[in-house]
């Protein structure tokens, strides 16, 4: 017997047909012995949905009241699986996230969870009952409810799981693992039976949105035992996130390639090169909260330098508007974006002894006659900026010339 957590996403919860299937699972589990503390998401197209609806009201929504609208998908979902349970006998008590509680800090649409009050999930489960949380949502210190960005969902999973001291998360989802790559973009993408917390944590990270990043900082902060299955199997192991490299396994130089089509790039042209022009340029965008992701500066000439980097495709506009404010006091020649952008990277702990792994990357790239725009690497990762036309043809060739098609 084993106190399990497990986590249904919106493909899974989409339909009343599937709630029901997913009683069934959860029945299964029951009968088995098992405590359960089930998550659920909205169904899926739900938040979109409510987002879009908000929008109608205000070009871009208070975030206050957009987390108390978008919070409202999962607490129907919620509330129709306890009703699917107890429909087959099965006692079960749903929970929002302010009811549990799941307490945040304020920073609404992406808060941060802080702590987990177990006390009323604790004596259902003493009183045999299948508890059911919303998932992607909290409440914060005044009361107010908080959302913790798109694919919370998994991040409650976890967080529940490490406050409960489960034995298992279960992220079920649909697909029946974490793949070499999205495997909706390269068919010939293969399941992986473990990947390295390590790597799970960069995939995600770079766009793999398989696993919400934080679900994978969690779960990597409490020792969490994490797996992501799919609902729509009755059986299979999915994919176990693991802690420590599999020595017996031959492991390969790249495990798997992630992209992200959310990102897009500014170009700042003509700019003193003389120190503090980074900070000049960054500070103004940092002070709006603008996420900067990949940045370059080239080496300057006669005087001058050109600056590029990344941040969401969301915040161009707004990034623009804030460097325009700034453009006589940085004495920029111009200032420029591209959302038609997206960023490729491939990801694997077996780079680390590897030579000649970022040539590979290039010269494939480079056969297709496709433009490299930036380029940043670390330790077990190395990305790239590409045009967006690219994406599908880039993965698909990377994927080849990396053997991750081929069967171990
Ligand atoms: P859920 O609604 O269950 O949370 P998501 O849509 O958030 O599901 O995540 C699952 C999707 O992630 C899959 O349908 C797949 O298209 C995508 N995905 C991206 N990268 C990967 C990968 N490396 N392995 C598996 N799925 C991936
Ligand atoms: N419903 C939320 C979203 O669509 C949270 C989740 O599904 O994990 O982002
Ligand atoms: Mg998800």
């Amino acid at each position: 017997m084993a106190l399990i957590v497990q986590k249904y996403g919106g493909t899974s919860v989409g339909t009343p047909e599937r709630i029901k299937n997913v009683a069934k699972r959860v029945a299964r589990f029951k009968a088995q012995g098992h405590d359960l503390v089930i998550v659920l998401s909205a169904m899926s197209g739900e938040t979109n949905r409510l987002i879009a609806l908000a929008k109608e009201m205000q070009v871009n929504p208070d975030p206050r009241e957009l987390d108390v609208i978008i919070s409202t998908g999962e607490q129907v979902t919620i509330g129709l699986l306890a009703m699917a349970l107890k429909d087959a006998g099965i006692d079960a008590r749903s929970y929002t996230g302010g009811q549990v509680k799941i307490l945040t800090d304020s920073a609404f649409t992406k808060a941060r969870i802080q702590s987990i009050d177990d006390e009323n999930m604790r004596a259902d489960l003493n009183a045999g009952r299948v508890v059911i949380v919303a998932g992607f949502q909290g409440v914060d210190a005044e009361g107010n409810i908080t959302t913790l960005g798109r694919g919370g969902s998994d991040t409650t999973g976890v967080a529940l799981a490490a406050a409960l001291h489960a034995d298992e998360c279960q992220i079920y989802t649909d697909v029946d693992g974490v793949y070499t790559t999205d495997p909706r973009v390269v068919p010939e993408a293969r399941k992986l039976k473990t990947i390295t917390f390590e790597e799970m944590l960069e995939m995600a990270s770079l766009g793999s949105k398989v696993l919400q990043i934080r679900s994978v900082e969690f779960a990597g902060k409490y020792n969490v035992k994490l797996r992501v299955l799919s609902s729509f199997q009755e059986d299979g192991e999915g994919t176990l996130i693991t802690f420590e490299e599999d020595s017996n396994m031959e492991k390969p130089v790249v495990s798997g390639i992630a992209f992200n089509r959310d990102e897009a790039r500014i170009n700042v042209t003509g700019v003193p090169d003389k120190p503090g022009i980074a900070y000049q340029i960054l500070g103004p965008v940092a002070d709006a909260n603008i996420d900067v992701d990949m940045i370059i500066q080239n080496v300057g000439q006669e005087g001058t330098t050109d600056f590029s980097f990344t941040v969401p495709k969301n915040d161009l506009p707004r990034t623009i508007k804030v460097l325009e404010s700034v453009q006589d006091h940085i004495a920029a020649r111009s200032i420029s974006g591209d959302d038609k952008i997206c960023k490729i990277s491939i990801v694997g702990v077996g780079m680390r002894s590897h030579v000649g792994v970022a040539s590979t990357m290039f010269r494939t790239l480079a056969e297709e006659g496709i433009n490299i725009q930036m380029i940043s690497t670390s330790e077990i990762k190395i990305s790239v900026i590409v045009d967006e036309k690219y994406l599908e043809l880039a993965v698909r060739v990377l994927h080849k010339a990396f053997g991750l098609d081929q069967v171990l």
